[in-house]
């Protein structure tokens, strides 16, 4: 089979589908690969890396679509990119359908087979391949929050580790999951004292076992969100319920029980967040202050950190992307149930529920 990865066409996205050892990886299990010039340098890889484990590289995307039976890619395709899509093309990136109608049916014309990472989805029911970034975005949360609460950027001037004598930051991480335990653990090795709420008991359970001591695992309720937020420093909104929008369980009152100058990070804001105030931002302008609060709500927050993310990223996709050319799409995703969830469409025809009853598309 020939993978072919072109340079991402969003705009701000510097990630990558590809990384050389997962080229090396394709090319030791006998395919071909082509990636298009330049397509690395946002995440600092260069063409020569690529040449070196194996890739050839080629001028345009258009040469890289027009010649590969399967697609790697960050992004879901772009109008732009359309065209350049083929029939019986395997494209494996995330898509988010549900949230495009205009992308779905593009792609319902050009009969391609989309594999989408953000449902592939193991029998545990984890999503393998958008955990890498919330672990980012969890990883990220408290280091935002404590940039954001110095004097200059808005906040109340307080260092979050504290300096002998003085004592440091509160943290509350509301969500206990893949961004709340990540989110959690940078604060508590900053030295705050991180209390983390979730509603699940084994959540709880598993926070308690796992975390530092500087971790205090609580049960959610309006007592203790509301007991929380008095005396927090930072927030971290990190809660899902998934499939649905997120709970708004911070609300614009809430606001004026909290310390001026203090600093919520809103990282559920993907799902529409959890405070009532917050509005997505961006990396150019992340920040904005509701109440003497400041709000930190940027979308794509594993963007600020591409190469980290390209990798991360590729660590998860290489080995179901194996499978699927190893194996071809039929059979890959017949014998790993796993990948038949990520199976979104297959030649003109839509094979994941959610996506068909999105658009009211249900025989
Ligand atoms: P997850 O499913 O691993 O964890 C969510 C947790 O929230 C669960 O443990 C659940 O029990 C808990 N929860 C649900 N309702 C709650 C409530 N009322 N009170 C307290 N806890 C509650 O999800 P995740 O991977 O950690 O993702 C969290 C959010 O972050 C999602 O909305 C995700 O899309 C988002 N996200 C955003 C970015 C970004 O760049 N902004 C990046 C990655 C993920």
């Amino acid at each position: 089979m020939r993978i072919g990865c072109p340079k991402e066409v969003k705009d701000n996205e510097f990630r990558v589908g590809l990384i050389p050892a997962a080229v090396k990886a394709y090319v030791d299990a006998g395919h071909e690969v082509v990636v298009e010039k330049g397509a690395g340098v946002g995440s600092n890889i260069t063409d020569e890396e690529y040449k070196a484990a194996g890739a050839k590289i080629l001028d345009s995307a258009k040469e890289v679509w027009a010649t590969s039976d399967m697609i790697v890619k960050v992004k879901e395709p772009l109008p732009q990119e359309y065209d350049l899509m083929r029939e019986n093309q395997i494209i494996y990136t995330y898509f988010h359908f549900a949230a495009d109608e205009e992308l779905t049916k593009a792609c319902l014309e050009k009969k391609i087979i989309a594999i989408a990472y953000e449902t592939v989805q193991e029998a545990d029911g984890s999503l393998p391949l958008l955990k890498p970034m919330s672990t980012i975005a969890g990883r990220m949360a408290c280091l935002m929050g404590a940039y954001y609460l110095g004097k200059p950027h808005g906040g109340m001037g307080l260092l979050p580790t504290g300096v002998p004598g003085v004592a440091p930051a509160n943290i509350l991480v509301i969500g206990g999951g893949s961004v709340g335990s990540n989110a959690a653990r940078v604060g508590a090795g900053l030295g705050a004292r991180v209390t983390i709420l979730d509603v699940n008991p084994n959540a709880l359970e598993r926070l308690a076992q796992t975390m530092p001591s500087n971790v205090f695992p609580v049960f959610s309720d309006s007592h203790t969100l509301e007991a929380g937020l008095r005396e927090a420093d930072i927030v971290v909104g990190a809660v899902l319920i998934p499939g649905a929008k997120a709970p708004k369980l911070v609300k614009r009152e809430h606001l004026k029980m909290m310390k001026p100058g203090s600093v919520i990070v809103d990282v559920a804001i993907d799902q529409g967040g959890c405070t009532e105030t917050s509005k997505p931002t961006t990396h150019s302008d992340p920040v904005y202050i509701v109440d003497g609060v400041v709000h930190y709500c940027v979308a794509n927050m594993p963007g600020a950190y591409a190469r980290t993310a390209t990798y991360a990223l590729n660590n998860s996709t290489i080995l179901y992307g194996l499978q699927l050319v190893k194996k071809g799409v039929e059979r890959a995703v017949k014998e790993n149930p796993a990948l038949l969830k990520g199976l979104n469409m297959y030649k003109g025809i839509i094979t994941f529920k959610p996506v068909a009853e999105a658009f009211g598309m249900m025989d």
